[in-house]
């Protein structure tokens, strides 16, 4: 796209926020960005427009009208201000201090990362439990959109709103059972992973105890990231929380809990399902051990290929 025509719609995306933008200004900011420093495009139109909304406080929100209730499938350009009716699916770990939350929102059209910062001081929200996001702002990055919370959004708790089936299946080895799989220790705040005893945020805890499984699983074709859950951890393993404390307290060492997950699952065939969050990540709702289909004409094939 050419700069004018870019900085043209910036224009238009600027006056839907409420805010009389000359078109010649933004032209000549990305040209500066775009043609002088070879900027990609995409990172000059995020980098221009990120100024001009610190600038002019496009944050004060949208003018006159409230922000409309939005279908996260219909979610396709950012800088938008929306409302969302929706499940929290999924709080994401998060080692940014300046983060408050982050993790999935779902409705019946698709899910969506969602960002909240410290600074906008909002309530925090829980996992499965359903909300009324009115104000937020959409942004994207690298093709994937998402949505902002910031200090005029409000979230206010509704019936139970039903997720889309995004569920993926995979059957396949366990090929790897990662560090930090087994017993942990979560901030009784805002639920991180405490390192050392200690919150990135909140200092010093005594902590609460969680099991969880980090693993990837090979179906022959491509790698694939799963994550147990303490729920599932205990269904695949037998591994609870009370047995996992008693297994770490008799060695005196937390770490015979991840040999012993390692021990049961490395190498097992199971087939997996459950949602694909932000593109990385199965989160595992269900697992069951698999037997194996040999292919016999593939291992045939593979046997008169050496
Ligand atoms: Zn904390």
């Amino acid at each position: 796209m050419m700069v004018k025509e870019l900085a043209k719609e910036m224009r238009k995306k600027f006056s839907e926020l409420g805010a009389d933008v000359p078109q010649k200004e933004i032209e000549s900011k990305l040209d500066l960005l775009v043609n002088q420093y070879r900027v990609p495009e995409e990172e000059a139109r995020r980098t221009v427009f990120n100024q001009y909304v610190r600038d002019l406080k496009l944050q004060r929100g949208p003018q006159g009208s409230e922000s409309p209730l939005t279908k996260i499938k219909d979610i396709t350009s950012d800088g938008r201000w929306i409302s969302l009716k929706a499940k929290v699916i999924q709080l994401w770990e998060n080692e940014k201090a300046s983060i408050s939350q982050i993790g999935l929102l779902g409705d019946d059209t698709g899910t969506i990362k969602f960002v909240c910062f410290a600074k906008s001081d909002l309530p925090l929200v829980e996992e499965g439990k359903s909300y009324i996001f009115k104000n937020l702002v959409t942004d994207s990055w690298q093709g994937r959109f998402s949505v902002k919370m910031n200090k005029t959004t409000t979230v206010v708790p509704t019936e139970d709103v039903e997720v889309a089936n995004n569920d993926t299946t995979v059957t396949g080895a366990v090929v790897d059972v990662q560090s930090g799989s087994g017993l942990v220790k979560r901030c009784p705040e805002c639920n991180r992973i405490l390192v050392k005893g200690a919150c990135v945020d909140h200092g010093k805890q005594d902590g609460e105890y969680d099991l969880r499984v980090k693993a990837v699983i090979d179906d022959g074709r491509a790698a694939q990231d799963i994550i147990l859950n303490q729920e599932m951890t205990y269904k695949v393993t037998g591994i609870d929380v009370k047995v996992a404390k008693k297994m770490a307290m008799d060695a005196v060492d937390p770490a015979v809990v991840y040999d012993e997950i390692k021990r049961i699952l490395l190498g097992k065939y199971f087939t997996v399902k459950g949602p694909v969050l932000g593109s990385r990540y199965l989160l595992v709702k269900d697992m069951q051990p698999a037997r194996v289909q040999l292919d016999l004409n593939a291992i045939v094939k593979k046997v008169e290929g050496i």
